[in-house]
């Protein structure tokens, strides 16, 4: 289910040559998928054919784009949000407010407010004082703000350290233990109605047995819950699942973690809720970018890129790996290193690296890369912000515009004492 491939000995994306997008859109430019966000998106929700009652909501932190989003709303998918910026792209993409939840560890008041003007459906509280302001804000306004509570179940995620939530050392979540107690005195207050609780210990997850882990713990928090007195109708099991981003990696199948799920919940009489964001978008997305220079190196040679750090962060934030190809391999390979323009040693994409042969004037692919991509993007040593096309069978559409450093400088003021 690739829908990048060598057609013809160049690369496209569906039916399109990634040199024509370049060419008329220039580069650095993402470049999705319009067929693999809809494959992911169906394979996912088959996956969940053996589950009961549920509900998906897109993490839309992954690939907040409006096309994006659209595109996932037309398969049935909510969203879960974490900052009200992402909530009015939910909205403004077609999602139903009903079908939004919204996360976080650091809502504010002004956000808490915006979600229940929209009438969202769910917020997943992170610790007690959250709810009380919450009841607060809804009491006064007459409502009762639908709520679960965030629980860390202390379980390590086997994954990078800076992608783990589920840790009792991380920030999300409140301890499991204090859960019971906590959800009491929440439950009693006007303005709330607690009717769930909520996990997600962490992202790019390889293996099916610390979300079992904690799937079970939560099971028994369930039951304390219920035995004292409380109506629990709703469980979100949030996000996590891995994709293949190396030659090798060999994630959870949507079946396998479907299955385990339906074994794990068979009698939790509740509507479970997920959060799937990397394993909807990530290999629905690749990075096209120019070669500038190939540059002599100490140990390899270095392939200096016009797409940098600013442009994709995964590799400097956490040491990502992101295959990489020619748009026309010649069939040659050298090993060398591929780096940015950007005054950091961090902007490195890869190192040693055996990849096809390129020079100047060549374009390549950083894949996978439809994931906590153009989302992280930022401007840093004034770069454009990167712009992102969307592939759909023969057509592209620019669904992002690139930003010109100019348009972000005329954001900028000079005080009158320095005129
Ligand atoms: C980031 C996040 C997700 C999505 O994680 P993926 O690994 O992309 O599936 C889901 N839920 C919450 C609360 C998150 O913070």
């Amino acid at each position: 289910m690739d829908h990048f491939s060598l057609i013809g000995g160049e690369m496209h994306a569906e039916n399109v040559p990634l040199a024509r997008i370049a060419a008329e859109v220039g580069t650095p430019v993402y470049v999705y998928s319009t067929e693999a966000f809809r494959g992911f998106a169906r394979a996912f929700r088959d996956g969940l054919k053996q589950v009961g009652r549920h509900h998906v909501a897109f993490a839309v932190k992954a690939n907040p784009n409006l096309a994006v989003l659209r595109l996932l709303a037309n398969e049935g998918f909510g969203a879960d949000v974490v900052s009200g910026g992402e909530l009015s792209r939910a909205i403004a993409a077609g999602i139903p407010a009903k079908d939004v939840v919204f996360s976080g560890v650091g809502k504010t008041r002004k956000e808490l407010v915006q979600a229940l003007d929209a009438g969202i459906g769910q917020f997943n509280l992170e610790l007690e004082e959250e709810g009380v302001v919450l009841a607060q804000i809804a009491a006064a306004r007459g409502e009762r703000a639908p709520a679960a509570l965030r629980v860390n179940p202390d379980v390590d995620a086997g994954t990078h350290e800076k992608i783990s939530t589920g840790k009792a050392e991380n920030k999300f979540g409140l301890p499991i233990d204090q859960a019971p107690e906590i959800f009491d005195r929440l439950a009693k207050l006007d303005g709330i109605e607690m009717r769930g609780v909520a996990v997600h210990i962490g992202s790019q997850l390889l293996g099916l047995e610390p979300l079992e882990k904690a799937f079970v713990r939560v099971g028994q928090l369930l039951a304390e819950l219920r035995a004292a007195g409380h109506t629990i109708t709703h469980v979100d099991l949030g996000g996590g699942l891995g994709v293949a981003y190396r030659p090798g990696d060999v994630p959870p199948t949507p079946e396998a973690f479907g299955e385990m799920v339906a074994r794990v919940t068979r009698d939790w009489d509740v509507e479970l809720m997920f959060e799937p964001g990397r394993v909807i978008c990530a290999n629905a997305g690749v990075l096209v970018t120019e070669v500038l220079w190939v540059k002599p190196g100490a140990v390899n040679p270095w392939v200096i890129v016009d797409a940098a750090m600013n442009d994709l962060a995964r590799v400097a934030l956490y040491d990502a790996y992101h295959d990489i190809g020619a748009v026309r391999p010649g069939g040659a390979k050298f090993v060398a290193n591929v780096a940015g323009p950007v005054c950091e040693s961090s902007d490195v994409f890869a190192k040693g690296r055996e990849i096809d042969q390129v020079v100047g004037g060549d374009l390549i692919v950083l894949r996978s890369a439809g994931a906590y991509g153009a989302t992280m993007a930022s401007t840093y040593n004034s770069r454009p912000l990167v712009p992102e096309v969307l592939v759909s069978g023969d057509r592209f559409d620019v669904v992002a515009q690139r930003i010109p450093a100019e348009v972000i400088m005329a954001e900028e003021h000079v005080p009158d004492w320095l005129k």
